[in-house]
């Protein structure tokens, strides 16, 4: 193994990793190899981005002919047709209206354009005092400085300077009434007037944009209460504020549908992906907006660039490629309706893990599940750290935050596929301390 000295880990204990590292290999279907040779059963889609599993053939063929014809091409003042042709094919499967599309690199990325659309768009309609933006506790939109000033999350916020202007609802976990809850919780919608507190504090006018994710992943899957989005988009509606969703880990049928919006019937103005969008495989994150968002700030503006934002990659032919591949991967085979279908099942066999030694509440929706622990004194987080070594070395990958268990495997694992995590899970906690 070569030295691991020089590579600066995201969001990894370095110098714990570096004693003992676990690298993986190789990766195809629901499977990884490490670099022993063992095969690891992937638990969390990579990081909640390879919705129709790994190293599919049409997508490897897509990047590799896309590199070969076009390998770069800038997209300011120029173009070419595959980033056109992604854009149009997305209007087809995004919620009806949701048809202009701006293009980054990442979850992140596609956050701060988003905000900066919000801000671009009131600009353009003669609301330049609409600046305020409403994030919500444990949200998480990214490590940008928009993207940690609109989310909830203290660690990745702590030590740095945050934008001004940013208010927080609060986060729709309810562990005290809704524990072990399957789907949606029945309580707690009215978190959502928080909303009218923050209008009345500083004025509907001052206020830019409500930005949420539809059901939060990565701070530990929060599932929304019935009826919270829906209050939110009444509210926000009817005070002229954008609600963008946040749907970089709920887009691309994680959900049982296109995306989040489709599956609670709930539309937003604006909704932010990334991961499954390429099916991870070429970096790639999008902005959608609503048609008149983007004709508000292109015709608002005086002949000349519209809108001073934008990547070198910004619409990358083999990102572009990779996700067309991947949208007919996702279409041909069915695999938003099969996530759907499957619900049923990954609900029973993740509930089951309710007994098991340690758990505290089993949360779930569409093809993911949240299962918190009860962490050990004075260790915040030690015992899903234990955890999820145990159960790698025991062949199945599994994701930990803080002392919750994400899982959200591939649309294309089968209920075996779900049996062995929960098994592996269970076996596991009732051998930790
Ligand atoms: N938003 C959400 C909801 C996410 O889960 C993530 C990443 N897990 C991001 C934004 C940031 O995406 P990226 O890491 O691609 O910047």
């Amino acid at each position: 193994m070569d030295d691991l000295a020089n590579f600066w880990m995201p969001f990894t204990d370095n110098r714990g990793f570096k004693a003992t590292p676990r690298l993986l290999a190789s990766a195809s279907g629901c499977h990884y190899r490490d670099a022993k040779g063992n095969e690891i059963l992937d638990g969390t889609s990579g990081l909640w981005c390879v919705n129709a599993g790994h190293a599919r053939g049409p997508i490897v063929a897509a990047i590799r002919e896309q590199a070969e014809e076009l390998d770069f091409a800038p997209t300011f003042q120029l173009g070419h047709p595959r980033v056109f042709q992604l854009a149009q094919r997305l209007e087809t499967i995004f919620p009806k209206g949701i048809n202009r599309f701006f293009f980054g690199n990442s979850g992140s990325e596609a956050g701060d354009t988003a905000l900066k659309i919000a801000y671009a768009y009131h600009e353009a309609r003669g609301e330049p005092a609409r600046k305020r933006i409403i994030g919500r506790q444990r949200g998480y939109h990214g490590v940008g400085f928009g993207g940690i000033s609109v989310g909830g999350l203290p660690n990745n916020a702590r030590g740095f300077p945050l934008l001004p202007g940013f208010s927080h609802l609060s986060a729709t976990l309810d562990i005290a009434n809704n524990a072990f809850t399957r789907g949606q919780p029945d309580t707690g919608a009215d978190l959502a007037d928080e909303l009218l507190g923050f209008i009345e504090e500083f004025g509907a006018e001052t206020i830019a944009a409500v930005m949420v994710e539809p059901m939060s992943g990565s701070a530990g899957v929060l599932v929304p209460p019935k009826g919270y989005l829906e209050r939110l988009r009444a509210i926000t509606q009817e005070h002229g504020i954008l609600l963008i969703f946040d749907e970089v880990i709920t887009g691309f049928g994680r959900l049982g549908a296109a995306t989040a919006a489709q599956r609670f019937g709930v539309t937003p103005d604006i909704i932010t992906t990334a991961k499954g969008l390429t099916n991870g495989a070429v970096p790639m994150g999008c902005t959608a907006v609503r048609q008149d968002i983007y004709d508000a700030v292109t015709q608002a503006a005086a002949p000349g660039i519209e809108f001073f934002h934008g990547y070198t990659y910004s619409g990358h032919p083999l990102a572009a490629a990779a996700a067309l591949a991947s949208l007919d991967v996702y279409e041909g085979e069915g695999l938003f309706e099969r996530a759907a279908s499957l619900e049923e099942i990954f609900e029973d066999i993740f509930h089951a893990l309710s007994d098991a030694r340690h758990v505290i509440d089993v949360r779930n929706l569409g093809l993911v599940a949240g299962i918190e622990l009860a962490p050990r004194e004075g260790a915040p987080g030690a015992r899903a750290m234990e955890l999820f070594h145990a159960c790698f070395d025991a062949g199945v990958l599994i994701r930990v935050t803080g002392d919750i268990v994400a899982l959200s495997p591939p649309l294309i694992a089968t209920p075996d596929h779900f049996e062995r995590i929960a098994v592996t899970i269970a076996d596991t906690l009732a051998k930790i301390h």
